[in-house]
Protein backbone atom coordinates (compact mmCIF):
# COMPACT_ATOMS: atom_id res chain seq x y z
CA UNK A 1 0.00 0.00 0.00
CA UNK A 2 0.83 3.58 -0.99
CA UNK A 3 1.39 5.83 1.76
CA UNK A 4 1.62 9.64 1.94
CA UNK A 5 3.21 11.47 4.38
CA UNK A 6 1.46 14.85 5.17
CA UNK A 7 4.64 17.52 6.82
CA UNK A 8 6.50 19.91 4.96
CA UNK A 9 9.01 19.10 7.99
CA UNK A 10 11.86 17.16 6.54
CA UNK A 11 13.33 16.08 9.34
CA UNK A 12 10.04 14.56 10.43
CA UNK A 13 9.42 13.16 7.07
CA UNK A 14 12.93 11.18 7.36
CA UNK A 15 12.19 10.49 10.59
CA UNK A 16 8.58 8.84 9.70
CA UNK A 17 10.21 7.31 6.36
CA UNK A 18 12.54 5.11 8.76
CA UNK A 19 9.84 4.21 11.27
CA UNK A 20 7.21 2.98 8.75
CA UNK A 21 9.23 1.24 6.17
CA UNK A 22 8.22 -2.02 7.37
CA UNK A 23 4.85 -1.26 6.90
CA UNK A 24 3.95 0.13 3.73
CA UNK A 25 5.03 -0.03 -0.02
CA UNK A 26 5.54 2.83 -0.99
CA UNK A 27 6.42 6.06 1.07
CA UNK A 28 6.29 9.48 -0.32
CA UNK A 29 6.08 12.83 1.18
CA UNK A 30 2.99 15.28 0.35
CA UNK A 31 5.66 17.44 -1.30
CA UNK A 32 7.16 14.68 -3.37
CA UNK A 33 3.30 14.67 -5.02
CA UNK A 34 3.35 18.21 -5.84
CA UNK A 35 0.93 19.16 -2.45
CA UNK A 36 2.51 22.50 -1.00
CA UNK A 37 -0.70 24.10 0.03
CA UNK A 38 -0.40 25.20 4.22
CA UNK A 39 -3.00 23.92 6.29
CA UNK A 40 -4.17 25.32 9.03
CA UNK A 41 -3.73 23.80 12.62
CA UNK A 42 -6.02 25.53 14.64
CA UNK A 43 -6.44 22.32 17.12
CA UNK A 44 -6.14 22.97 20.67
CA UNK A 45 -4.52 19.49 20.83
CA UNK A 46 -1.51 17.26 19.14
CA UNK A 47 -4.49 14.87 18.36
CA UNK A 48 -6.74 17.10 16.51
CA UNK A 49 -3.60 18.93 14.81
CA UNK A 50 -2.88 15.08 13.58
CA UNK A 51 -6.51 14.08 12.11
CA UNK A 52 -6.70 17.81 10.70
CA UNK A 53 -3.51 17.64 8.60
CA UNK A 54 -4.23 13.65 7.37
CA UNK A 55 -7.59 14.58 6.27
CA UNK A 56 -6.56 17.56 5.01
CA UNK A 57 -4.00 15.71 2.50
CA UNK A 58 -5.85 12.08 2.25
CA UNK A 59 -8.93 14.27 0.89
CA UNK A 60 -6.68 16.24 -1.60
CA UNK A 61 -4.39 13.67 -3.04
CA UNK A 62 -7.10 10.86 -3.09
CA UNK A 63 -5.02 8.53 -1.00
CA UNK A 64 -4.12 7.08 2.64
CA UNK A 65 -2.01 10.00 4.23
CA UNK A 66 -0.01 10.28 7.58
CA UNK A 67 0.22 13.44 9.68
CA UNK A 68 2.46 14.25 12.93
CA UNK A 69 1.77 16.69 15.44
CA UNK A 70 4.13 16.72 17.89
CA UNK A 71 6.15 18.89 20.34
CA UNK A 72 7.75 19.57 23.79
CA UNK A 73 5.76 20.22 26.55
CA UNK A 74 7.38 21.51 29.91
CA UNK A 75 5.93 21.06 33.47
CA UNK A 76 7.10 24.59 34.98
CA UNK A 77 5.67 26.30 31.95
CA UNK A 78 2.40 24.65 32.60
CA UNK A 79 3.34 22.29 29.43
CA UNK A 80 3.83 25.05 26.81
CA UNK A 81 5.64 25.10 24.26
CA UNK A 82 3.08 21.99 23.05
CA UNK A 83 1.51 22.67 19.99
CA UNK A 84 3.48 25.74 19.94
CA UNK A 85 6.38 23.67 19.49
CA UNK A 86 7.01 24.97 16.07
CA UNK A 87 6.57 28.81 16.07
CA UNK A 88 6.95 29.69 19.72
CA UNK A 89 9.32 32.09 19.35
CA UNK A 90 6.67 33.49 16.14
CA UNK A 91 8.44 32.44 13.50
CA UNK A 92 7.18 29.10 12.22
CA UNK A 93 10.01 26.38 12.39
CA UNK A 94 12.91 28.44 13.43
CA UNK A 95 13.96 25.99 16.04
CA UNK A 96 17.03 28.53 17.11
CA UNK A 97 14.97 31.52 18.09
CA UNK A 98 12.65 28.80 19.66
CA UNK A 99 15.47 27.26 21.48
CA UNK A 100 16.78 30.26 22.98
CA UNK A 101 13.20 31.53 23.86
CA UNK A 102 12.68 28.49 25.99
CA UNK A 103 15.94 28.57 27.57
CA UNK A 104 15.42 32.27 28.67
CA UNK A 105 12.12 31.19 30.19
CA UNK A 106 13.72 28.60 32.18
CA UNK A 107 16.77 30.66 33.17
CA UNK A 108 16.12 30.64 37.09
CA UNK A 109 14.25 27.24 36.89
CA UNK A 110 15.95 23.87 38.56
CA UNK A 111 12.55 21.99 38.32
CA UNK A 112 12.95 21.19 34.39
CA UNK A 113 11.30 17.79 34.06
CA UNK A 114 9.65 17.98 30.41
CA UNK A 115 8.26 15.22 27.55
CA UNK A 116 8.36 15.36 24.13
CA UNK A 117 4.38 14.22 22.65
CA UNK A 118 3.49 13.03 18.98
CA UNK A 119 0.32 11.74 17.75
CA UNK A 120 -0.15 10.57 14.45
CA UNK A 121 -2.81 10.38 12.38
CA UNK A 122 -3.42 7.83 9.50
CA UNK A 123 -6.63 9.36 7.10
CA UNK A 124 -8.20 7.75 4.10
CA UNK A 125 -9.96 9.24 1.62
CA UNK A 126 -13.47 7.68 2.72
CA UNK A 127 -13.03 9.91 5.83
CA UNK A 128 -11.69 6.86 8.48
CA UNK A 129 -8.94 8.40 10.71
CA UNK A 130 -6.40 6.12 12.95
CA UNK A 131 -4.72 8.10 15.32
CA UNK A 132 -1.91 6.56 17.25
CA UNK A 133 0.04 8.53 20.56
CA UNK A 134 2.88 8.18 22.26
CA UNK A 135 5.47 10.74 24.60
CA UNK A 136 9.21 10.48 26.09
CA UNK A 137 10.09 11.53 29.62
CA UNK A 138 13.31 13.61 29.77
CA UNK A 139 14.73 17.15 31.69
CA UNK A 140 15.28 20.40 29.75
CA UNK A 141 19.54 20.92 30.03
CA UNK A 142 20.41 24.22 30.24
CA UNK A 143 22.67 24.14 27.76
CA UNK A 144 22.79 22.74 24.00
CA UNK A 145 23.98 19.46 23.82
CA UNK A 146 24.87 17.78 20.79
CA UNK A 147 23.77 18.87 16.96
CA UNK A 148 22.17 15.75 15.48
CA UNK A 149 18.27 15.98 15.26
CA UNK A 150 16.26 18.60 14.81
CA UNK A 151 14.10 21.49 16.63
CA UNK A 152 14.30 20.99 20.59
CA UNK A 153 16.93 17.62 20.58
CA UNK A 154 19.88 19.64 21.73
CA UNK A 155 17.98 20.48 25.04
CA UNK A 156 16.23 17.32 25.82
CA UNK A 157 18.61 14.92 27.87
CA UNK A 158 16.69 11.75 27.70
CA UNK A 159 15.91 9.50 30.68
CA UNK A 160 16.21 6.57 28.88
CA UNK A 161 19.32 6.90 26.71
CA UNK A 162 20.83 9.02 29.38
CA UNK A 163 21.62 11.42 27.49
CA UNK A 164 20.14 14.14 24.99
CA UNK A 165 18.64 13.46 21.58
CA UNK A 166 21.10 15.40 20.12
CA UNK A 167 23.90 13.56 20.94
CA UNK A 168 22.22 10.53 20.39
CA UNK A 169 21.73 8.56 16.52
CA UNK A 170 18.63 8.49 14.87
CA UNK A 171 18.85 4.68 15.78
CA UNK A 172 18.88 5.20 19.14
CA UNK A 173 16.20 8.23 19.27
CA UNK A 174 14.36 6.37 17.40
CA UNK A 175 13.89 3.50 19.58
CA UNK A 176 12.60 5.32 22.36
CA UNK A 177 10.99 8.71 21.24
CA UNK A 178 7.73 9.73 21.20
CA UNK A 179 7.45 9.31 16.92
CA UNK A 180 8.25 5.94 17.39
CA UNK A 181 5.87 5.14 20.26
CA UNK A 182 2.95 7.13 18.57
CA UNK A 183 3.14 4.57 15.10
CA UNK A 184 3.92 1.92 17.51
CA UNK A 185 0.40 2.37 18.97
CA UNK A 186 -0.93 3.27 15.56
CA UNK A 187 0.01 0.20 13.92
CA UNK A 188 -1.26 -1.91 17.21
CA UNK A 189 -4.57 -0.13 15.86
CA UNK A 190 -4.27 -1.50 12.35
P1 LIG B 1 4.45 20.58 14.21
O1 LIG B 1 4.97 20.52 12.82
O2 LIG B 1 3.43 21.64 14.45
O3 LIG B 1 4.02 19.23 14.72
O4 LIG B 1 5.70 21.06 15.09
C1 LIG B 1 6.50 20.21 15.77
C2 LIG B 1 7.58 21.03 16.49
O5 LIG B 1 7.82 20.40 17.74
C3 LIG B 1 8.90 20.99 15.74
O6 LIG B 1 9.07 22.13 14.93
C4 LIG B 1 9.91 20.96 16.87
O7 LIG B 1 10.16 22.26 17.33
C5 LIG B 1 9.18 20.19 17.95
N1 LIG B 1 9.45 18.73 17.84
C6 LIG B 1 8.59 17.74 17.52
N2 LIG B 1 9.19 16.55 17.49
C7 LIG B 1 10.47 16.79 17.79
C8 LIG B 1 11.61 15.93 17.90
O8 LIG B 1 11.57 14.71 17.67
N3 LIG B 1 12.75 16.54 18.25
C9 LIG B 1 12.85 17.88 18.49
N4 LIG B 1 11.84 18.72 18.38
C10 LIG B 1 10.64 18.18 18.03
Amino acid sequence: MKLVIASNNDNKVRELKGLLCPYFDEIVSAKDMGFNADIEENGQTFRENAVIKARAVARALGCAALADDSGLCVDALCGRPGVMSSRYAGEHGNDMKNNLKLLKEMEDIEERSCRFMCAVALAYPDGRCIVGEGSCEGVLLKDFKGNNGFGYDSLFYSRELGKSFGMATEEEKGRVSHRFRAIDDLISKL
